[in-house]
Formats: structure tokens, C-alpha cells, sequence
């Protein structure tokens, strides 16, 4: 079995380490991206392949980072998703470095609100 799984769940695919989590329906687990997440059976999040929801930005970043991709990937990568303040901080502590490195990493253009 691989490590890290995909999951839909809560209205995105996240990311889980399956050393730590075996999903079930109903039951919560903590995504990598450090969000606690709970499948439904009734939304399809059990049914692989019916999974239309998009990709937690984190998790994917952050599972390209447990697979040991270079940085220049992972930034290429990270240019794909759009990256509120809220995204950038939760990544800032997935990856453990600073606002500013993940704002350079993910090419985001910081909006005034
Ligand atoms: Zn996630």
C-alpha cells in the first residue's frame, strides 16, 4: 500500500498518511494539510473514481514535499492553485518556513482586501 492516499472528503481531495489514518466512512481523520476532515458515504467520498471536488492546494504541495520532489517541481506545482493569505499560512506551517518563502514559493500576488 502507498504511504499517502488520496481522499475526498468535506468538499475537497485531501492528502493522508496512511501510516496514521485508515479511512471509514463517518469517522474524521487529519488531513496533511493539517485540517480534520470527515468522509460521507452519501457524498460519494467513499467511491473512488466519483470524486469531483478539486485538490486541497496544501495537501497537494504538501504531499509533493513527503515524496522528496525538488523544489523547482514543487514550485511549478504550487503556481497551479490560487493561494489566499488563509492557504498560505496553513502552508507556512505544513512546510515549516515563513509567510514570505511560501508567498515566493507559490508565486501568489498578495490582493489588498
Ligand atoms: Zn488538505
Amino acid at each position: 500500500m502507498q504511504r499517502y492516499l488520496w481522499q475526498q472528503a468535506d468538499g475537497k481531495r485531501h492528502v493522508y498518511d496512511t501510516a496514521r489514518h485508515r479511512v471509514q466512512a463517518g469517522r474524521p481523520f487529519t488531513a496533511l494539510c493539517g485540517e480534520t476532515v470527515t468522509p460521507q458515504t452519501e457524498r460519494g467520498d467513499l467511491t473512488a473514481g466519483l470524486w469531483f471536488d478539486g485538490e486541497c492546494p496544501v495537501c497537494t504541495i504538501a504531499l509533493a514535499k513527503a515524496l522528496g520532489w525538488p523544489v523547482r517541481e514543487i514550485s511549478d506545482l504550487a503556481h497551479r492553485f490560487d493561494w489566499s493569505p488563509a492557504l498560505i499560512t496553513r502552508l507556512a506551517e505544513v512546510l515549516h518556513c515563513s509567510f514570505g518563502e511560501v508567498v515566493e514559493l507559490t508565486g501568489a500576488r498578495m490582493v489588498d482586501a
